[in-house]
């Protein structure tokens, strides 16, 4: 057997794999990836993209059915799930095969097959042709996550589904039970509430949307209810009894059990690293539960090897995932680049309505010891958002109130998760209250609310 040798072999192609590939190759690195099933990982197959898709398609219908209210006449509004699932379906695979143009373009060698690292700088890759071995100096792993299963709520495709399941759906649910009210959870709750299925959402926290600020989850909570969900916080799902086209599930909150029917449920309660059968503990890697364990520079301990995305930890998001790519792309071709900071990655569900942020909450500032200015403007007051008939949302701003730095932003409303970005670079630039208040916004847009929040912030709002 040959072996073939590069300067870097990158393991996974989702969105952290594929992107640290570009960069390297952009460095002028000879570079290799590996992906065993779909170019894109699960972002583009089977997370962010298609279920923006889906979403989409549930956006759409819910204006369809507001149109008396914009003047506009669309009788018998209805959707047909199975056109629904084939756009989104057909939107990954557009971008998916564009990351194999992507990998060409960047003359960067693409092997389709499971890897393993058989030893220090080698990784075997079991390829439909057979077996072949690659030799780099370093080696990125990038192999992403998978739901996580809990004991008796197993998926099994029919009743209880993961999100593979709840994005190609072979029926309508007409009574869903969503288990876990993240940014997964929330989203597909959103999705097949809008399109009328009779939706409760059960989480274990005392609030869902547990990593917002606490105000964000409580605002969430009552535009969700008051489009029908059905939201039991502090609640367990304890045991599912599996019948013919029903489930039971035993819900448990505060020490009373209840026995509810539904006809599917979703389960969507966190993920685990794809570490297994890897090689990792013979290398001498650290695993912590299902994640590597990787300094700020993704650096696993292992001479030449890095953990990044998904299977490095939280937070579990395309974007840091990339980012982390470039950073350790950069590194690897002798450059010095700055750590990934966590608390500047914002993180967005796609609900209605939207739900985005960065930095601190209210809380954690607090707990964090800093003394806080907290701004807040509601969407009501927002030119743009009446026009568009979107008057329901928040934007709150975290200030330290000593140096004005922006420690935390957090919306909800209409395309909070486009304008949240403007936040992520103020704070990139650690700009202060100063700047953001002497910055001018056009108008009528959205973003005025987000200087609006600042200026409430120090007593100096405009439209409230
Ligand atoms: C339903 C859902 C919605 C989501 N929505 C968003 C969102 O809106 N925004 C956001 O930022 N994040 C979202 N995420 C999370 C996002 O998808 C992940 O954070 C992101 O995909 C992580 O990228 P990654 O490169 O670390 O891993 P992945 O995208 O998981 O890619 C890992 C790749 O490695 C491959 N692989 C694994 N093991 C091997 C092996 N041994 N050999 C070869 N290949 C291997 C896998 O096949 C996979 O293609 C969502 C996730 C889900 C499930």
């Amino acid at each position: 057997m040959t072996e073939k040798s590069f300067d870097l072999i990158v393991v996974g192609a989702g969105p952290g794999g594929y992107v640290a590939a570009i960069r390297a190759a952009q460095l002028g690195l000879k570079v290799a990836i590996v992906e065993r099933e779909h170019m894109g990982g699960i972002c583009l197959n089977w997370g962010c993209i298609p279920t923006k898709a889906m979403l989409r398609s549930s956006e759409v219908f819910h204006l369809m059915q507001r149109a008396k209210e914009f003047g506009l006449k669309a009788d018998g509004v209805g959707y047909d799930l199975d056109a629904v699932v084939k756009r989104s379906r057909a939107v990954a695979g557009q971008l998916s095969g564009g990351i194999g143009h992507l990998m060409k373009k960047n003359k960067i060698t693409t092997l389709m097959g499971e890897a393993t690292l058989p030893a220090k700088g080698k990784v075997s890759v079991k390829t439909e042709k057979g077996e072949q071995v690659l030799t780099a100096k370093n080696v990125i792993l990038a192999t992403g996550a998978r739901a996580r299963e809990l004991p008796g709520l197993e998926a099994d495709g029919d009743l209880v589904w993961t999100y593979k399941h709840a994005l190609t759906p072979k029926r309508m649910p007409k009574k869903l039970l969503v288990i876990g009210s993240g940014a997964i959870g929330i989203e597909f709750a959103s999705f097949y509430n809008t399109l009328g299925a009779d939706t409760t959402v059960v989480e274990v926290m005392d609030r869902i949307l547990p990593v917002e600020d606490a105000e964000i989850s409580a605002f969430a909570k009552k535009a969700f209810v008051k489009q029908g969900m059905t939201i039991r916080e502090k609640a367990t799902v304890k045991q599912l009894d599996r019948g013919s086209g029903k489930v039971t599930a035993h819900i448990e909150t505060g020490g009373k059990v209840e026995k509810l029917v539904f006809d599917t449920v979703i389960s969507a309660v966190g993920i685990v690293g794809n570490v297994e059968d890897l090689g990792l503990e013979k290398l001498g890697a650290k695993i912590d539960r299902s994640h590597v364990v990787v300094d700020e520079y993704c650096r696993t301990g292992v001479d030449g090897l890095y953990a990044i995305g998904d299977i490095a930890g939280a937070p579990w998001l395309a974007h840091k995932a990339s980012h982390e790519g470039v950073m350790v792309a950069e590194l690897i071709a002798g450059g010095n680049p700055h750590p990934v900071r966590p608390e500047s990655i914002a993180g967005c569900t796609y609900c209605q309505p939207q739900v985005a942020s960065v930095g601190y909450s209210e809380a954690k500032a607090k707990e964090l010891g800093h003394d806080i200015r907290v701004g807040r403007f509601p969407f009501i007051g927002n030119g743009k958002a009446i026009a568009l008939g979107e008057a329901e949302g928040l934007i709150k701003t975290v200030f330290d109130a000593k140096t004005g730095e922006l420690l935390g932003a957090h919306m909800i409303g209409a395309e909070v998760t486009e304008l949240i970005q403007g936040y992520v670079v103020g704070r990139q630039l650690e700009t202060t209250e100063e700047d953001l208040m002497n910055t001018v916004f056009p108008h009528p847009t959205l973003s005025e609310m987000m200087h609006e929040s600042v200026l409430d912030a120090y007593d100096r709002v405009i439209h409230m």
